[in-house]
């Protein structure tokens, strides 16, 4: 079941100072009693809230497995997406190992002289780099990265779901968060196995 913007904000009010009234909730929404009256029914019946005659409204503190999938359907990139990390497509090899061990990150984003995503570098594109007799430090990324149209993109308003899917399907570890602006796709976050896992870990807390 869905909560409505008002329940939700009820719900919130009595986390914080449960046991409250049914009047002090009301007072702190500015509402009437008789307007919470049906919210707080609904409140009280999905068990989210208990009431006590006399106490007053407490939260019963048990979010149901409806409550916890609805609020991990919910979630969208652009709440948990992190900074992406960029390099121009002409850099070497040589200064990506380098960028990458500073960032202390597992993937790195190149970008063309427009400032559009162009590639994406892991770990073990770099390795592949340094295997077969290049020069890394003359031979740039661009040789070694994944480039467009192959790359897997998803935007700020895409559902965190969405992107963890991806992530499982497409067998790689983070996604370029990509927004276009004057025209242009630029990486503006990434979304990776990490963030999917400090997500859960905080559900769970
Ligand atoms: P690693 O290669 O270090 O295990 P990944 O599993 O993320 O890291 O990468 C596997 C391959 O998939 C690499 O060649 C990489 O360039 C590519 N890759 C990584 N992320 C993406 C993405 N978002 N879209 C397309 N290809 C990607």
């Amino acid at each position: 079941m869905e909560l409505n913007q008002r329940q939700e904000k009820i719900l919130k009010i009595v986390k914080q100072h449960g046991p409250i009234t049914g009047s002090k909730i009301a007072e702190q929404l500015s509402l009437t009693r008789a307007t919470l009256r049906p919210d707080l029914a609904i409140l009280t019946m999905s068990g989210y809230l208990d009431a006590r005659p006399r106490v007053g409204y407490f939260y019963t503190g048990k979010e149901s497995e409806e409550v916890m999938t609805s609020k991990i359907r919910n979630i969208l990139v652009s709440e948990v997406q992190s900074v992406p990390i960029l390099i121009k497509e002409d850099t070497s090899i040589y200064e990506a190992v380098v960028k990458m061990f500073l960032e202390d990150v597992g993937t790195l984003y190149a970008i063309d002289n427009n400032k559009a995503l162009a590639g994406v570098i892991s770990r073990k594109d770099l390795l592949r780099g340094t295997m077969g007799g290049n020069d890394i430090e003359k031979t740039p990324v661009s040789v070694i990265m994944t480039r467009k149209p192959n790359i897997t993109i998803c935007y700020p308003n895409d559902l965190l779901i969405y992107a963890a899917n991806q992530l499982i399907e497409k067998q790689i570890d983070s996604l370029p968060v990509v927004e276009e602006r004057d025209g242009i796709d630029q990486v503006i976050g990434r979304v990776t196995k990490t963030t999917i896992t400090r997500v859960f870990v905080n559900l769970m807390e």
